[in-house]
């Protein structure tokens, strides 16, 4: 077992500050200077059943540049197009590159809200410091979210399972070759609508358990949201499809913990066949696992939820090994896949070792019971139906 590294949170004052204000007087992120160019002509939404995950895009993007001397420049919205990089920029040779990903869900009283957005700015706050890229106020940025949302709110798609996807994007901007902390940084937010990942219901996919490529390890980046974290994870996804599996299981260290599946958190349920009690569990925030929103909710939803003197909740270490065992001994429950786009994905066939290892589903049907419970829990607060704290927020009201 590897000790949790030290996280970006105990960078020293020194080096936070260079990284965050570099100089006093450089300007903070302020929604308030906002401008906004609007395009000539809105567009009209596209039918719901043409949407493609991440192919079509609203009329509009928000864009801000970022300079070491000045620091926040005024955020501007305008038409989505084009950005223009000099070929030295640094983003382009040494991946000076991060981004998040949430969505804005319309609520049947047609209000638009946005789902716990202030994590997502957090951990993009986390990955911007990892990177020398520069720190930002999240509050600043989710107003700034809701402006753009509320300029293009006429395509948030209706109905359940649909959505508009935010993809907020920060980008280095030096323009030269050596290798440097960027004196300049562009972020910017696109959005998408977006339909439901599953169109007819849950489809259980099989994973192949992946010890022939590593997505992460101990020190390394994989707890960020880097993109040059995602490129070199798509080879083996395409190995594992030749095998017939959609998903690679990412297995960590001669222990053969598990990690993640393809792009997301992953949980498994477990039975104890002396008290009969469960046990849902997923792997400790240690570095080498991305801090998932949907995760946190499933977790804290599950301990608030789920009758303790049936189950217990765990964020532990645990191997594809015992998980190849439990099998065995029919204490397997279930398992599923955690993340934004699909928010539960839920898992049939583990490939390990040249056998398949069978994850039991509900008779005649692609889910587990819990997949299902979690799914419909999240899916109550995202749309409105439900309040939970202060998980919703509203930033437009489409009527
Ligand atoms: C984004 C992501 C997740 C899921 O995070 P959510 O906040 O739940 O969308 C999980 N694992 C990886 C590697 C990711 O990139």
């Amino acid at each position: 077992m590897w000790k949790r590294p030290s996280s970006s949170s105990n960078f020293s004052r020194g080096l936070w500050k260079l990284l965050n204000t570099r100089s006093m007087s450089t300007s903070r992120l302020d929604a308030s200077k906002l401008q906004v160019k609007r395009v000539a002509q809105r567009s009209e939404p596209k039918p719901s059943d043409e949407l493609v995950f991440g192919k079509t895009f609203t009329d509009h993007m928000l864009t801000i540049e970022w300079t070491m001397d000045k620091g926040w420049d005024a955020p501007v919205i305008k038409p989505y197009g084009p950005i223009s990089l000099d070929p030295a920029s640094c983003v382009l040779h040494y991946a000076f590159e991060l981004f998040e990903g949430l969505k804005a869900y319309r609520t049947e009283e047609g209000k638009v809200v946005l789902f716990r957005a202030e994590k997502n700015m957090e951990r993009m706050n986390k990955s911007a410091a990892r990177i020398c890229l520069p720190g930002f106020d999240s509050e600043e940025l989710i107003k700034l979210i809701g402006k753009l949302i509320e300029e293009d709110k006429h395509l948030v798609p209706k109905g359940q399972g649909y959505s508009l996807y935010i993809r907020p994007t920060m980008l280095g901007t030096t323009d030269g070759l050596g290798v440097g902390y960027p004196d300049k940084a562009l972020l910017y937010v696109i959005t998408s609508p977006v339909g439901p990942y599953y169109k007819t219901g849950f489809k259980a996919v099989r994973l192949l358990a992946t010890d022939f490529a590593t997505r992460a390890w101990p020190g390394g980046v994989g707890d960020k949201k880097l993109g040059a974290n995602y490129a070199p994870c798509v080879l083996p996804q395409l190995q594992a499809a030749e095998k017939g599996y959609q998903q690679n299981l990412w297995l960590f260290g001669s222990e053969k913990y598990i990690t993640e599946v393809g792009t997301m958190n992953v949980f498994f349920v477990f039975k104890d066949p002396k008290t009969g009690k469960k046990e849902l569990v997923t792997a400790p925030l240690d570095g080498t696992i991305l801090e998932g929103v949907t995760r946190d909710s499933i977790l804290t939803l599950s301990r608030e939820r789920l009758d303790p003197k049936e189950w217990e909740i765990n964020e532990r270490y645990y191997t594809i090994y015992e998980v190849a065992e439990r099998s065995k001994k029919g204490e397997l429950v279930e398992a599923f896949g955690s993340g934004t786009a699909v928010v539960v994905s839920p898992i049939k066939e583990i490939g390990w070792q040249g056998e398949d290892i069978q994850v039991p589903l509900l008779p005649g049907e692609q889910s587990g019971e819990l997949t299902k419970t979690v799914a419909s829990w999240i899916s109550a607060i995202q749309y409105g139906k439900e309040q939970h704290d202060n998980w919703s927020r509203v930033v437009a009201d489409v009527n």
